[in-house]
């Protein structure tokens, strides 16, 4: 199959869809690999390197685009809906709930739009969806630690204290792959790290799996509330799939914390748990202070990193973009339920039922 990978053109955006890894990958299994210039710059990855893969390196976005099979990392942006390709295939985040005109770009070009947020395993999992909540509960704690300093708004404590003096106290809610990476990055910093979940048998595998360094507490509004008046940092991690994050810490309880503490609330961008974190904040003004305290609500955190981001992601969409491109999309969405999942928009209709939901009552 003939494959484009265009530059991401999205506000701030590094990351791209593909590492020289993932071409020779693809090369060697017959398909061509048509990379836009200058596509992994923001990445560290040179046109030279993908050359050497055996990409052929095209110089605009709209080569790029006329390949069969587009792989992306965001949804398409106004710019690019011009050079999308009656009947194509593309493979990204889409978010269309939210992107009303995406949706309707894709259904006038009869676009197949694959996305990397509704793939679904069995047991409900969604691997394309892991690798950013990994980097974004690692990068809560690294972000949190850094607005704790005085120098940068915070109250200037370091985290894991030194002998004879108090360690920070990092409170987690929600112990899912945003709260343990973050546990992980806490502990190894030195801090009393305490996690809360609704859901008693995670708590007791995060127990087990950090061999007791956390404290674990059941998640309700009076442990809540008891333990965000001690909290130096406070990072939001819960996720009730398909809905809107539950707000779980009131302004009263924010107003009841320590002046210069710092809430990051990863979770923003399905609404965000903390009642005093009313809109999102960008890499460029991360930080916004309320009640003396330092709120932080970007929605795109490994951003920040795409160095680390575009291989971690490529890890895990690149079986699925083979198994795409060598079996064509009917034979591989029949045998594999996981990847059926992601279709989105299929022939000018939106076929995903949650996504067809949402569309029908939003617009
Ligand atoms: P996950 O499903 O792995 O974990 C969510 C956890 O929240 C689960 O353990 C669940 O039991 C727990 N939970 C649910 N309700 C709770 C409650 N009332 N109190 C305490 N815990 C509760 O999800 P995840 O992958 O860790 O993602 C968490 C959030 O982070 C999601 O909203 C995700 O979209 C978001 N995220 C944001 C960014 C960003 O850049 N801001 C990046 C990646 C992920």
């Amino acid at each position: 199959m003939k494959i484009g990978i265009p530059q991401e053109v999205k506000n701030n955006e590094n990351r791209v869809a593909l590492t020289p890894s993932g071409v020779l990958s693809l090369v060697q299994k017959g398909h061509e690999v048509y990379v836009e210039t200058g596509a992994g710059i923001g990445s560290g990855i040179t046109d030279d390197m993908y050359k050497e893969s055996g990409a052929r390196i095209v110089s605009t976005a709209s080569e790029a685009w006329k390949q069969e099979l587009i792989v992306k990392v965001k949804e398409p942006q106004k710019e690019e809906f011009a050079l999308m390709q009656e009947g194509q295939l593309l493979f990204t985040y889409l978010h269309l709930a939210a992107e009303k005109e995406v949706t309707e770009a894709l259904l006038e070009k009869k676009i197949t739009g694959i996305a990397y947020e509704t793939i679904q395993t069995k047991n409900d999992e969604l691997p394309l969806l892991t690798p950013m909540s990994e980097i974004a509960g690692r990068m809560s704690v690294q972000i949190g630690v850094h607005f704790l300093e005085k120098i940068n708004g915070g109250k200037g404590v370091l985290v894991g204290g030194v002998p004879g003096v108090n360690k920070a106290n990092v409170m987690i809610i929600g112990g899912g792959i945003v709260g343990t990476n973050a546990a992980k990055i806490a502990i190894g910093m030195g801090a009393n790290v305490t996690l809360l979940d609704i859901n008693i048998q995670r708590l007791r595998e995060l127990e087990v799996m950090f061999d007791g360094k956390i404290k674990t507490l059941a998640s309700n509004e009076y442990n809540i509330s008891q333990q965000v008046r001690d909290a130096d940092l406070l990072i939001g991690a819960v996720l009730i799939p398909g809905a809107k994050a539950p707000r779980l810490v009131t302004d009263e309880m924010v107003q009841s914390m320590e002046k210069g503490s710092v809430i990051i609330d990863v979770a923003v961008d399905q609404g965000g748990s903390i009642e005093t974190i009313d809109h999102i904040t960008t890499h460029e003004h991360p930080i916004y202070e309320k009640h003396g305290v330092l709120h932080y609500a970007v929605a795109n955190i490994p951003g920040a990193v795409p160095k680390t981001a575009t291989y971690a992601l490529t890890n895990m969409t690149l079986p699925y973009i083979e198994r795409l491109a060598t079996y064509g999309l009917e034979a591989y969405a029949q045998q594999n339920v996981a990847f059926s999942k992601g279709i989105n928009t299929y022939n000018g209709h939106i076929i995903h039922e949650a996504v067809a939901k949402e569309f029908d009552k939003r617009f």
